[in-house]
């Protein structure tokens, strides 16, 4: 799989995701993508998109990070036949987890594995929305690694170049939809 930026998925995305200026705090640009999903063509662009990459692959298992990366990364797992674990929010896992904590655009947090959901040496891709300082699906991908999955790279419907998320992913191969060149 070779990292790709913009791909032409046959549907003008950009056109469809809302920004929300000031939203949770002042200077944050939100990206909504819940007005790509109320665009039915929109939303099964993305997902045919990702079929076509990721069907025939080894991919072996989807990770989906709290919460907008279920809504992609369930539906992929279903359009693949692969299994879906989320990524959650501390708190939420009602089984025995992994943590870590990361730092967001706009706070702190801790994400969390159950640690019986991925057998070591099962290849996975992270599913999340949207790219900002890649803090989120960085913690997710050290779970990764404590469980021993090797994490063949991490996927975005839209990304935020202007805050460096892929330099936080280092050597983490990453793939998004849709950039925004705003902070
Ligand atoms: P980060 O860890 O900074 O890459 O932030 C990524 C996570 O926070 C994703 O799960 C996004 O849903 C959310 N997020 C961060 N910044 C924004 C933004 N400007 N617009 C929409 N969602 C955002």
């Amino acid at each position: 799989m070779q990292a790709e930026r913009n791909p032409d998925v046959g549907y003008d995305l950009a056109s469809t995701i809302r920004n929300i200026p000031d939203f949770p705090k002042p200077g944050i640009q939100f990206k909504d993508v819940t007005t790509l999903l109320l665009v039915p063509e929109a939303f099964q662009a993305v997902i045919a998109y990702w079929e076509k990459r990721y069907d025939n692959t080894e991919v072996e298992c989807i990770v989906g990070v709290d919460a907008r990366g279920f809504i992609f990364g369930a539906a992929l797992a279903h359009t693949l036949g692969l299994p879906f674990v989320p990524a959650r929010k501390k708190g939420k896992l009602p089984g025995e987890y992994f943590e870590e904590d990361f730092d967001l655009e706009y706070g702190t947090d801790t994400i969390t594995i159950h640690v019986d959901a991925i057998k070591a040496g099962t290849k996975a891709i992270i599913i999340d929305d949207l790219l900002a300082t890649g803090g989120t699906v960085a913690a997710v991908h050290r779970i990764l690694l404590r469980m021993e999955v090797h994490v063949l790279e991490a996927a975005f419907v839209i990304e935020l170049p202007p805050l460096n998320g892929r330099k936080k992913l280092d050597t983490l191969p990453v793939h998004s939809l849709v950039e925004f060149m705003v902070d």
